[in-house]
C-alpha cells in the first residue's frame, strides 16, 4: 500500500515508522526540517529545543520508544524548581517548607490545597469534562486560593479562555505535576537534547524505506480511484495529523473545527539567571506572558556556557503585534536584566500549539477515520487528552497506524 503522512512531527513519524517496512511511506512536511513541535535550534556549540521541553516518569509510551531507538542511555532524571512571581519577587515553592513560608496563602489555605493535591490522582476525570475548572476549584478550596494560585496557571496556559477550560484538565495537571519529593519535581531530559529522538527516528524511517520530504506544504488532497490524490500524487491511504480544521480545509470536508490556542515563545541566552536558580517560574502579576523558564536552572549550565532561557506565552486568533519587542523589553524590565546580557534571541509563533481543553471537549474528539481511507491523529487524539504531550503525540501516532493495518488488512 501506498500511504501519505502530513505532518513530520512526532504523531507522524510515529505512524509512519509504524507502517514502513510493511508499506510504501511518504512523510510530507512544511518545515524545513521535521519534528514539530519538538523541533530545535542549531547553535556553533549546542542544540536547543525551540520549545521547551521534559518528560515524566509516567510517559509509557515516550520511555518504551527511547528503550527501542537504543536511546535510555541519554535519558537522564533531573529536579525541576518551581517558583511564583507576584508583586515583581519571586517565590520558591519546590520543597514543603518553602510552601509553607510561602506568604500569600494563610496555613489553613496551605494545609486543604495540599489535601485537595493529594486527593487529585482519585480524581474521575471524564465526570469532570463538563465542569469548569473555575467552578470547581472556587467550590472546593474558595475565591482566594482559586485567584492566587489557579487563576494564574489558567491564564499563563490558556489566556482569554481561562474561564471555559475545564476541570478535567486541571485535575489532570495537578496529577502529573505532583511526582514531586523534598528537592522538586522529577522531569525527564534527553542529554543532549530531545533533537536525538528525531534524529534517530530519522534515522530508523530512512533504513526502512520511508520517503520524508521536507518544505512541502501540502494544498490539496481529494478522494479519488478508490485513495487520495495529494498535490497531484495518488496514495491509497492518507493520514493527517493536523488540526482538523486544517484537515478540513485542504480535504475539502465538513470536519467540526476544535477550539485551539497559539504559542509565542521567545527563547533565549543570557549572561545571567533571572530567575535566581528556579527552572520554571509562573507570573502571577499581569504580564504579556505566562512563565519563565530557565533551561539551565534545569539541565546543568555547564553543558551551554550561557542561561537559556524560554518566555512562553499563548494566544488566541493571531499574536500580538511586535510580539518579540513586547516579550523581550517586559522581560528586561521586569527581570532586571539588560539588552547586552543578551547573546541572542529567537522568537517561535506555532499557530496551533495546541487544542483549549473547553468543557465538554472530551465530545468534541472527531472519528479518526472520518471518510474512506482517511485517517486523522494529533494533538487532538483521544491518546493526547486531557493533556497534550510527546507521551500522548507517540501513542496517538501509533494507534493511527494500528487503525490503518486493520483497514487494509
Ligand atoms: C510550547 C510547548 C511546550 C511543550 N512542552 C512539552 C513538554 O515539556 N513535554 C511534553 O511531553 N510535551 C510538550 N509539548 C507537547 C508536544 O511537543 C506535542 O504534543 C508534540 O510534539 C506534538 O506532535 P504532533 O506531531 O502531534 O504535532 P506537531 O508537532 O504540531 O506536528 C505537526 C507537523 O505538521 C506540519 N504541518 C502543518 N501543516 C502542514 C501542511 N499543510 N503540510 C505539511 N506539513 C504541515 C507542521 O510543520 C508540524 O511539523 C509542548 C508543546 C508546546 C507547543
Amino acid at each position: 500500500m501506498d500511504i501519505c503522512v502530513i505532518g513530520g512531527g512526532l504523531t507522524g513519524l510515529l505512524a509512519a515508522l509504524r507502517l514502513s517496512g510493511t508499506h510504501q511511506v511518504t512523510v510530507l512536511e512544511m518545515g524545513d526540517e521535521t519534528g514539530g513541535c519538538l523541533s530545535s535550534y542549531h547553535l556553533p556549540n549546542y542544540t536547543i529545543e525551540s520549545l521547551y521541553h521534559h518528560c515524566f516518569s509516567g510517559d509509557v509510551h515516550l520511555l518504551s520508544l527511547i528503550r527501542e531507538l537504543g536511546l535510555s542511555d541519554k535519558l537522564e532524571w533531573l529536579h525541576g524548581s518551581t517558583g511564583y512571581m507576584v508583586n515583581r519577587q519571586i517565590y520558591s515553592l519546590t520543597t514543603p517548607i518553602q510552601i509553607l513560608r510561602y506568604p500569600l496563602l494563610s496555613l489553613s489555605e496551605k494545609i486543604r490545597l495540599g489535601l485537595f493535591v493529594l486527593r487529585s490522582r482519585r480524581v474521575n476525570y471524564g465526570v469532570l469534562d463538563s465542569v469548569t475548572a473555575k467552578g470547581y476549584i472556587c467550590d472546593r478550596l474558595g475565591d482566594q486560593i482559586y485567584h492566587s494560585f489557579f487563576e494564574p496557571l489558567l491564564r499563563s496556559k490558556f489566556g482569554d479562555r481561562r474561564d471555559e477550560v475545564s476541570a478535567a484538565w486541571l485535575m489532570s495537571r495537578i496529577a502529573i505535576r505532583s511526582d514531586r519529593g523534598v528537592e522538586g519535581e522529577r522531569l525527564g531530559y534527553l542529554k543532549g537534547g530531545y533533537v536525538q529522538l528525531i534524529d534517530a527516528l530519522m534515522s530508523r524511517l530512512t533504513d526502512a524505506g520511508c520517503r520524508i520530504v521536507t518544505g512541502h506544504p501540502v494544498v490539496s488532497a481529494t478522494a479519488a480511484d478508490e485513495g487520495w490524490i495529494v498535490d497531484g500524487v495518488r496514495y491509497d491511504h492518507l493520514i493527517s495529523t493536523l488540526p482538523p480544521q486544517e484537515t478540513a480545509r485542504i480535504c475539502n470536508l465538513p470536519l467540526s473545527p476544535l477550539p485551539y490556542q497559539g504559542s509565542a515563545c521567545l527563547t533565549m541566552a543570557t549572561s545571567a539567571d533571572p530567575t535566581d536558580g528556579i527552572y520554571w517560574v509562573n507570573i502571577g502579576d499581569p504580564a504579556p506572558y505566562g512563565a519563565v523558564i530557565t533551561h539551565t536552572n534545569f539541565v546543568p549550565f555547564d553543558r551551554y556556557g550561557e542561561h537559556i532561557v524560554y518566555i512562553a506565552s499563548y494566544f488566541s486568533g493571531a499574536p500580538p503585534e511586535n510580539c518579540e519587542e513586547l516579550l523581550l523589553s517586559d522581560f528586561c524590565n521586569r527581570f532586571s536584566i539588560s539588552r547586552e546580557m543578551i547573546h541572542w534571541h529567537r522568537l517561535r509563533i506555532e499557530p496551533f500549539a495546541g487544542p483549549v481543553y473547553v468543557t465538554g471537549y472530551r465530545s468534541m474528539i472527531p472519528d479518526p477515520n472520518p471518510a474512506p481511507g482517511l485517517f486523522i491523529a494529533g494533538m487532538f487524539s483521544p491518546e493526547n487528552y486531557p493533556e497534550r504531550s510527546m507521551e500522548g503525540s507517540v501513542a496517538a501516532g501509533e494507534e493511527i497506524a494500528r487503525r490503518v493495518m486493520g483497514w487494509s488488512n
